[in-house]
């Protein structure tokens, strides 16, 4: 069941009462969770359940509720499943014929995507972006004509190499926010095209530490000229792209031609993307 992603006012009364009337609550990280019960004066027993003993403790679990035992699953923070552990448990659990009763309530996907002023209608939720540049890089381009918004967790030690990665693929103009320490007293909603955004967190190491949601404004064709470039400048992006990165090759014709990076980006993105 989810639990408060900062603010403990955040849990429901009914998880409250689900966690203190179960036979066991089974638990991401007991010390973490301690504040939490003992805030709100919990004292049903624990069991420890994290993505290291996940398979082995879902059996001892499912043979718990099949003696009829009721037990409830809490992550760190938010809604286990989501990037948290959780998931084989409850598809044993279904496989089993096991009665879940999911609750409502704190997830920080779902919280920033409700500030973040990014259309809101349809969405892609993809979890944290790999750790390796090139497998970041990757997992980007297959978003990078993605039309809705398109949302990531990440680590505060990663933020300045994502952020970068994700300036290399979808250029300065993309509108991304950043939304830090939600529900928390420095609490961070920032909307900014991705150029500008880059160098505002560069500049301030705040904005580099807590944790962290990104949100990706879709792709957006009809805002863009591309059908306006003259043959000689695609042709020189062409040829460059093969022998250069996919911004250094931006960077170089618009410099020689004098055209707008975004629109060279948007051109490059569909009809170079397979090439790059
Ligand atoms: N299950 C959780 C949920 O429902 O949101 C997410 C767990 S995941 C291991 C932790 C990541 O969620 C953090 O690295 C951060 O990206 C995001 N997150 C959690 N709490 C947050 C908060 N208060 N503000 C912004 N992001 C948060």
């Amino acid at each position: 069941m989810p639990t408060p992603i900062g603010n403990l006012s955040d849990i429901s009364q009914r998880a409250i009462n689900i966690l203190s009337s179960v036979d066991v609550i089974a638990t991401e990280n007991i010390y973490h969770s301690r504040k939490l019960f003992s805030y709100f004066k919990i004292k049903t027993r624990t069991i420890s359940f994290n993505d290291h003993n996940e398979k082995k403790k879902s059996q001892v679990l499912i043979a718990r509720l099949l003696k009829g035992q009721s037990i409830a699953l809490v992550s760190d923070a938010g809604t286990p499943l989501i990037s948290d552990p959780g998931y084989y448990l409850v598809n044993q659990a279904h496989n089993t014929g096991i009665k879940i009763v999911p609750l409502p309530g704190p997830c920080a996907v779902i919280t920033a995507l409700s500030a973040s002023g990014l259309p809101s209608n349809q969405f892609t939720f993809g979890g944290f972006l790999p750790e390796k540049k090139k497998a970041r890089k990757d997992k980007l381009l297959e978003i990078v004509k993605v039309k809705h918004t398109c949302i990531f967790y990440e680590s505060p030690h990663r933020i300045i190499e994502s952020l970068k990665s994700m300036l290399d693929i979808f250029g300065p103009e993309r509108q991304v926010v950043l939304a830090r320490e939600l529900t928390k007293i420095f609490e961070t909603i920032q909307s900014m095209p991705l150029g500008k955004l880059v160098k505002w967190v560069e500049k301030d190491i705040y904005q580099q530490r807590g944790e962290i949601v990104l949100l990706i404004h879709g792709y957006n064709m009809e805002d863009s000229n591309i059908n306006e470039l003259p043959e000689e400048v695609t042709r020189a992006l062409t040829i460059l792209v093969n022998e250069l990165s996919f911004k250094k090759a931006i960077s170089v014709v618009s410099k020689i031609y004098n055209c707008k990076k975004n629109v060279l980006y948007k051109w490059g993105l569909i009809n170079l993307i397979t090439k790059y």
